[in-house]
């Protein structure tokens, strides 16, 4: 039997991961790319592909990949694939749910603390040579209202991190589960009355068009004045001029971010050359709304680090190893589409 050929790009670039990846995959071909994936670099006789969240899959890229019957996304998250097109092309796509719920509700429990007591600009202070506390008296968590928008994998260990504590929490879901709310202690509400009873609220739902700008210029308003919006599912949830206008206006107090929408151009700004035409004046306000968002004071953003635990990366990739030698063998799992 011939091997899978499997082109696979790594934009890590890590030297470590990659060894790990070809330790994993000896029964099939694999080419490592330590890029992020690109029209030029793409392997047209590749049949299986190995993606993180910053390489797009559209229909230019399927054009160029025939042979291609496998796509593995390194990540929970699959909103960089076209499900459409690739369903039109019997191909198959699977991704690595839950590998880091722990990982995730680590990084936003951190993003909350530092906004609650000022991590940031105590840090930047002291290391600038002042040694001092004026200004930078911080908040409680207990007994505040936490208000999470998805009860999945990640929301859920979160509450279990902010219930010691002592906030009360409420939360939203598509898909509330009332035996779950009992066990960890907090309740669902609708999403209006999340907006308006939370402290602190913190977006845990995958990016679909039903997700799209959940935060957006009409609702932002509903927010009680001076919560904090913390983010650190996928940019697109929350809209950037929402966020900018409402940080301005002080009815958010302020956020803490690990993704933007429209990031991919905060990552590589010529970006913005290969956009339709149609699209680009779109994109570059957007871009300006995120520079905005990015440089006020009561902001802390991570580049979409949150996944990006030594322990984290090393279950990725033996469940992207583990979807792959499956396909090889004729069965599949964690299918998304
Ligand atoms: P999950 O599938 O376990 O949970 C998602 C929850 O969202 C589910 O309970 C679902 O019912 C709910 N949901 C779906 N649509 C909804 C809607 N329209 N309204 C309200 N609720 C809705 O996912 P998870 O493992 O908890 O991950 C959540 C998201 O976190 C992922 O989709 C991914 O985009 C993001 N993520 C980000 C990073 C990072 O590095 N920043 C890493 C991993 C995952």
């Amino acid at each position: 039997m011939s091997k899978l050929n499997c082109q696979i790009f790594d934009s890590m670039g890590d030297t470590e991961l990659k060894k790990y990846l070809h330790s994993k995959l000896k029964s099939c071909k694999i080419r490592v790319i330590s890029n992020e994936l690109s029209l030029k670099t793409i392997d047209s006789k590749a049949e299986v592909l190995g993606v993180f969240v910053d390489s797009e899959v559209d229909k230019k890229v399927l054009d160029k990949m025939p042979k291609l019957k496998l796509i593995a996304t390194m990540s929970t998250g699959y909103d960089h694939i076209d499900l459409e097109e690739c369903k039109k092309r019997n191909i198959t796509v699977c991704n690595v749910p839950n590998y880091g719920e722990n990982t995730v509700a680590e990084h936003t429990m951190a993003l909350i603390l530092s906004l609650s007591r000022k991590i940031y600009p105590s840090i930047k202070r002291v290391k600038e040579g002042h040694y001092d506390f004026v200004g930078l008296r911080g908040f409680d968590l207990k007994g505040k209202a936490i208000g999470i928008v998805g009860t999945g994998s990640i929301g859920i260990h979160l509450i279990t991190m902010l219930k010691c504590f002592e906030t009360k929490v409420i939360a939203y879901d598509v898909k509330p589960n009332k035996a779950t709310a009992k066990k960890y202690g907090f309740t669902y509400v609708s999403f209006d009355k999340l907006l308006s009873r939370s402290d602190i609220i913190s977006f845990h739902v995958p990016l679909f068009p039903s997700t799209h700008h959940m935060i957006n210029k009409k609702n932002i308003k509903k927010i009680k004045k001076g919560a904090y919006l913390i983010n650190t599912a996928r940019g697109g949830l929350i809209e950037a001029e929402a966020l900018a206008k409402g940080l301005k206006s002080g009815q958010i107090a302020g956020a803490g971010l690990d993704v933007l929408e429209e990031e991919e151009l905060l990552q590589n700004p010529k970006k913005i050359l290969y956009t339709e035409k149609k699209d680009r004046d779109g994109l570059l306000k957007t871009n300006q709304m995120n520079k905005f968002i990015v440089d006020h004071p009561n902001t802390i953003i991570t580049p979409h680090n949150a996944f990006n635990s030594t322990e984290a990366l090393k279950r990725i990739i033996d469940i992207t190893a583990e979807n792959i030698i499956a396909y090889s063998k004729g069965s599949v799992q964690n299918i998304v589409n």
